[in-house]
């Protein structure tokens, strides 16, 4: 884990692990530069000095849809993906379709088709076929936000699938520019989410970029 002032990041094995569907290295300095940028520690100090509480936004990278590090937890997290194309000759050998867990391959007589509603992007079948014809069409992050537990648990919710590190950047910023705007009294980002409206949330995401305000 990755500690700052007023943020943590939580980083998972990736780079040691099969399962990993994007190289995750990248994208966590750039993580950490934005949180560093937005002062949360001055900023929690400002608007709860009497806190015995120690207040953090909480970041979580997986490289994978395994989400090892609790991304659905997190106040902004991120998952890399890794989409399944066919790029060669199948010879229909079903390896894909028994490996895939959610049921998103069926192969028939001469290739595997894929459920979009049911993938994952894993990146499982990739890995499997022994003819090595399935190939990541595209690679990038789902971006959550918004999940906690404490006194009314909730799950991160999607904003972004296939992001890359630019788009990350640019909702990182987004998002505390909205946490620091209506977050009371360090409060998670998830319950300012609530309180606010999800609706006011994702317009709040389309307006143009802006600087994270200052303390
Ligand atoms: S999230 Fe995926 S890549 Fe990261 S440690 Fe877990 S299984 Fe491996
Ligand atoms: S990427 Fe994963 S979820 Fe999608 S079809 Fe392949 S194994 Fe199944
Ligand atoms: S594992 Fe590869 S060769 Fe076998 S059915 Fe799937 S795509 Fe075709």
């Amino acid at each position: 884990m990755i500690k700052g002032p007023g943020f943590e990041i939580r980083v998972c094995r990736s780079s040691a692990c099969p399962m990993a569907a994007m190289e995750i290295e990248p994208v966590i300095p750039l993580l950490k530069e934005v949180l560093e940028e937005a002062r949360l520690e001055e900023f929690f100090a400002s608007i709860a000095p009497q806190a015995r509480k120690k207040f953090r936004f909480r970041v979580a990278v997986a490289a994978c849809p395994n989400a090892c590090t609790q991304v659905q937890i997190a106040d902004f997290g991120l998952v890399g993906q890794m989409v399944p194309t066919l790029a060669g000759d199948c010879v229909s050998c079903g390896v894909c379709e028994e490996v895939c867990e959610e049921g998103a391959v069926t192969v028939n007589d001469r290739w595997p088709l894929f459920d979009a509603e049911r993938c994952l992007n894993c990146g499982l079948c990739i890995r499997a076929c022994p003819k090595q014809v399935l190939v990541p069409e595209a690679r990038g992050y789902r971006v959550l936000v918004g999940g906690k537990l404490g006194r009314h648990p909730q799950l991160a919710r999607e904003i972004r699938s296939l992001a890359d590190e630019a788009t990350v950047v640019e909702l990182l910023r987004k998002v505390l520019s909205f946490y620091k705007t209506f977050c009371r009294r360090g409060e998670r980002l998830g319950t300012v989410i609530q309180r606010e409206g999800w609706e006011k949330f994702c317009s709040f995401l389309r307006e143009p970029a802006q600087d994270v305000p200052s303390n």
